[in-house]
């Protein structure tokens, strides 16, 4: 049995966020993930200030590639707006492997599947044993399976289904790009363009309304496809998008049950307007941490639920 005083089920942005802020206050925890980094992980990259703010760095800090848009051009029922903003894109791929060695912790690949509690700790698949359990898992995490499900059950109505792909690309246009409600179409399709060549197309809707319209998100992906190549913004190639599932705001208050935690998509604090999650992700690894540290709640209430607020007034947020 290998003991830890904190064990977190999960190295993405949730987990490698508490993880460093832990180490910060003199607790080094332990990361169970499934997968080893750097690994492709399915996300638009999009990011606000408040994230590089809550990770106690500057843009120019940062060591990987990094694209600043200046405005995003909001394509709303066929009306183009052009909003000034300041906002960012980077890629997953390196941000995650980043964000995991700058917290310097030791990671063990193990993809977590049974956890129970034996008194005043937890036991994971009879290998790991810890006295405070971050469930980090993102989704399907183990953690909200066993301890929170009952407690927090998730509404259907907050799932989203979505497909993207992340390609190479010799960007023609450098600006981001968002398009609302083409076709009633129950979410919004992207164009992120990032650093060093790089290009994130995807599309997210509401699980509930298309189930009921009868409709698939692949057929949106193919419109989707067919808009940007009559706007010239890629050439027509052979398309291998990926789908993946995830919530939006969920009513967690207090992510902490016990000495059981939840943080990121395993709680569900992605905007509700937008689905932006790696900023919540990170404000919530940093509230876990410092309720282990400080003791008390770990409250997820006052988290921004709103992007909006964020891209039309940078400053505030
Ligand atoms: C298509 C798409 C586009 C998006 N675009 C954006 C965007 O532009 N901006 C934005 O802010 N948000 C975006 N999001 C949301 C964002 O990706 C997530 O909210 C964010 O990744 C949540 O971080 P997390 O650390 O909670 O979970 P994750 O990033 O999912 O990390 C979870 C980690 O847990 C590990 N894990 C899972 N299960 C287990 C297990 N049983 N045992 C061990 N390890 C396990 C996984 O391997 C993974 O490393 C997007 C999401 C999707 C699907």
């Amino acid at each position: 049995m290998i003991d830890a005083d904190v064990i977190i089920v999960g190295g993405g942005p949730a987990g490698a966020t508490c993880a460093w802020k832990l180490q910060r206050q003199g607790i080094q925890p332990l990361i169970l993930d499934k997968k080893s980094f750097p690994h492709r992980k399915i996300c638009a990259g999009w990011i606000t200030p408040c994230v590089f703010r809550n990770l106690g760095i500057t843009k120019e800090e940062y060591p990987f590639g990094l694209l600043t848009f200046r405005r995003i051009i909001f394509h709303v029922s066929g009306l183009t707006i052009p909003i000034p903003t300041r906002q960012y894109s980077i890629r997953r791929y390196e941000f995650d492997t980043w964000l995991l060695q700058r917290a310097a912790v030791p990671v063990r690949n193990h993809h977590v599947k049974h956890i129970k509690k034996d008194g005043n700790r937890y036991i994971i698949d009879d290998m790991f044993r810890c006295t405070y359990l971050v469930g980090a898992g993102g989704t399907h995490c183990p953690v909200f399976r066993t301890f929170f499900d009952v407690i927090y059950p998730r509404s259907r109505n907050g799932l989203i289904v979505t497909m993207e792909e992340e390609i190479k690309y010799d960007n023609r246009d450098t600006t981001c790009r968002l398009w609302f409600f083409d076709r009633k179409f129950p979410g919004y399709s992207w164009y992120v363009p990032k650093a060093d060549g790089y290009l994130n197309i995807g599309i997210g809707a509401r699980f509930a309304v298309l189930k009921k319209r009868g409709d698939t998100i692949r057929d949106y992906w193919n419109d989707l496809i067919e808009k940007l190549i009559n706007l010239s913004l890629v050439e027509d190639r052979e398309w291998k998008p990926r789908g993946y599932n995830y919530y939006l705001r969920q009513p967690v208050g207090n992510g902490r049950l016990d000495n059981a935690f939840i943080i990121g998509d395993a709680a569900g604090p992605a905007t509700t307007d937008m689905g932006e999650g790696i900023g919540p992700a990170v404000e919530s690894g940093i509230r876990a941490a410092d309720a282990i540290a400080n003791g008390g709640d770990c409250s997820l209430r006052s988290i921004r639920q709103y992007s909006l607020i964020s891209i039309l007034f940078p400053w505030l947020t």
